[in-house]
């Protein structure tokens, strides 16, 4: 149950195998209420948030090549990842022991290379680089109808708008119930984003998925040098906390970009707990920081803001992704407390719940992701 950007690739992989899944999501394909929407995703290999997550990223990289081939339908653009930050930054620090550790390819840059590599950008003396030049960037929307498209073809049921009202469940199946009725299934994956919560009750005191509004807005460009196609590529900055507690990213217009046209930003930090049923307005406060921010950074490429929304971040108590079997409802599989950076991995995730409704355990290696971190496991 639900068909967001991680729904959306869990019932792709089950439908690969031949179960004949049922697809429910409460609001029509292609809402803007989630997640799952704004255009463009960061994807990066060198992983700062945590080494363990590389096998998962390579996996998802060759999931998102082979649901390109099969439905012609472009999900991941390599245009290049820049991380700049201090010497001492965790953000280049930590992306640099993820790719030795696991063998991504990565280029270092001193501040000189950095500012004659990379001259549409203006940053603080000092400041150093890593390129990764197979990232890029994953359409959230563009990779929920392939995946929805894939699922269907190989057998998938899809019930939209059906919200999932409860689910009563233990270790052999469960009874979901909707806005249209009951179901009976054998097993659920729960891939609610930030309803999550609301849903499922309690898990534990311990496990808590909070939402969180968090803003995108796009600026627009002055002449080409902010566009993919002029080497511009997707970025993030650490600056010491000069912005504030936490990174600001981008991604530079495309070829082929739908919405706005222009290059959009958004600031990966600390947030306030939201309802997730109250949609909000992105706050003038926030275009105006963000603007005077770019002023800093891009003032050469970038124009006016043109645009903004907002979109919702799931957080878990480490910011790492909560999936696994319910604690005590064995017959449940949760996928959720993405944290602000689960997209990129979707079909990988699809994998995991999958192997963990049909199998129990999954044969990609994400056990750092299950409950047992909490102190509390799924019983068999
Ligand atoms: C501003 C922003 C920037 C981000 N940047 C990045 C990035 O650069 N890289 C990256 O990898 N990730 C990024 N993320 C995170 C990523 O987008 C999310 O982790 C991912 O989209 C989560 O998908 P989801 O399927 O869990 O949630 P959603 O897409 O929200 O899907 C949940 C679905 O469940 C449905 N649902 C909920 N409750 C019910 C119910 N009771 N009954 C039926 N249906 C229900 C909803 O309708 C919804 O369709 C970003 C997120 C945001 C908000």
């Amino acid at each position: 149950m639900g068909l967001g950007g991680i729904g959306a690739a869990v019932l792709n992989e089950l439908s690969i195998r031949r179960v004949r899944p049922l697809g429910l999501d409460g609001c029509t394909i292609g809402h803007d209420l989630g997640s799952s929407h704004g255009g463009s995703r960061v994807a990066r290999q060198a992983y700062f948030e945590h080494a363990d997550y590389v096998p998962l990223l390579k996996s998802a990289f060759d999931g998102w090549d082979r649901l390109e081939a099969e439905t012609g339908i472009r999900c991941l653009h390599r245009i290049g990842v820049l991380l700049a930050g201090g010497i001492d930054s965790m953000l280049l620090k930590a992306s640099l022991a993820s790719a030795r550790a696991h063998g991504i390819s990565i280029e270092s840059l001193e501040p000189s290379e950095l500012r004659r590599r990379f001259p549409q950008f203006t940053l603080p003396d000092g400041m150093h680089g890593v390129f990764e030049p197979g990232a890029g960037f994953v359409r959230p929307e563009a990779g929920i109808d392939a995946n929805l498209q894939s699922a269907v073809r190989s057998g998938a049921e899809i019930r939209r708008p059906s919200r999932v009202l409860g689910i009563d469940a233990d270790d052999d199946g469960a009874l979901i119930r909707t806005s249209q009725g009951e179901i009976r299934a054998e097993r659920v994956v729960v891939a609610a984003g930030a309803w999550t919560s609301q849903l499922l009750g309690e898990i534990d005191p311990r496990i808590t998925l909070v939402p969180q509004r968090k803003e995108m807005v796009w600026f627009a460009n002055r002449g080409e040098r902010a566009c993919s196609s002029a080497g511009m590529p997707a970025w993030l900055i650490d600056d010491d906390g000069a912005c504030g507690d936490g990174v600001y990213y981008g991604v530079p217009t495309w070829r082929g970009q739908e919405g706005p046209l222009g290059m959009k930003i958004g600031f990966h930090g600390p947030g306030i707990p939201v309802d997730p049923n109250v949609k909000q307005a992105v706050p003038q406060e926030i275009v105006d920081r963000f603007s005077r921010d770019m002023k800093r950074y891009l003032p050469d490429v970038l124009g006016e803001p043109i645009a903004a929304q907002s979109c919702l971040y799931t957080m878990s108590p480490d910011e790492h992704f909560v999936i696994d079997r319910l604690p005590g409802r064995a017959a449940v599989v949760v996928a959720a407390g993405f944290s602000g950076h689960g997209y990129k991995f979707a079909p990988a995730i699809g994998e995991i719940a999958a192997d963990l409704a049909m199998k129990g355990e999954s044969s990609l290696p994400a056990g750092f992701l299950g409950f047992a971190r909490f102190g509390t496991k799924a019983e068999s």
